[in-house]
């Protein structure tokens, strides 16, 4: 492998670290629940199943090829690397977060969507869908997960978390952020006795699309 080629996988590796050790850090999983990927050429980085964050070390890096055979280390990778190399397949997503975020975990066991009660399901491409429940690590979560993730960038899995991609860690990590905050937002308003929060219309949402494309330093 080319010196150029190494030093974006070792530079990804850390990326994945760094974010994996965020989710626990800020509260969106607890122990080593969840995963963190991130594709780098044709390579999948992904962290290894059941390892706690903090001691993943360089020579740690485990990574797979899009089919999900081991190309980068021993330790075994995530038991969701069917829904990490699922996302990869199907969409141009360079990097995957997944989580077990309280309320989102908890807003999963209420709905088939998240009601949008807030623009922020516009970052995730609209209204939040939530996967059908199938167990972790299985083919049937990837399938289902994947029919929820249609135009969106974010979903939820029934009485399980969430799933995020973009095109990269930081943006999917953001989406993750979003989608916990929008779950809680929805959570807290609905919790108030006899009144029903109101929500965005499709219209609402679209509108709130379009001008996101605009959001933020340009230039
Ligand atoms: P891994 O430790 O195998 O990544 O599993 C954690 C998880 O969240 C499974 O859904
Ligand atoms: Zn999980």
């Amino acid at each position: 492998m080319s010196d150029g080629r190494h030093d974006a996988i070792a530079r990804g590796w850390e990326a994945v670290v760094a974010t994996a050790r965020r989710t626990a850090a800020e509260g969106l999983v607890v122990g080593t629940s969840g995963n963190v990927s991130l594709r780098v050429g044709d390579t999948v980085l992904v962290t290894p199943s059941g390892v706690p964050y903090d001691r993943l070390r360089p020579e740690d890096l485990t990574g797979v090829d899009a089919e999900g055979n081991q190309t980068f280390g021993t330790l075994a990778p995530t038991s969701e690397l069917p829904l990490h190399l699922a996302v990869y397949r199907n969409t141009d997503a360079r990097a995957v977060v997944h989580t077990h975020a309280v309320h989102a975990t908890a807003v999963s066991t209420l709905v088939a969507e998240v009601p949008p009660v807030h623009y922020a399901a516009a970052m995730l491409g609209g209204t939040v869908r939530v996967a059908p429940y199938a167990r972790y690590g299985t083919p049937e979560l990837a399938a289902n997960m994947l029919a929820a993730l249609r135009d969106r960038t974010g979903c939820l899995l029934a009485n399980h978390g969430t799933v995020t991609y973009g095109t990269t860690l930081d943006q999917a990590y953001d989406r993750t952020a979003q989608l916990e905050w929008l779950c809680h937002v929805w959570l807290t308003a609905s919790a108030v006795p006899g009144r029903t929060p109101a929500l965005l219309s499709e219209t609402q949402l679209g509108e709130v699309r379009e001008a996101l494309k605009g959001y933020g330093q340009h230039g």
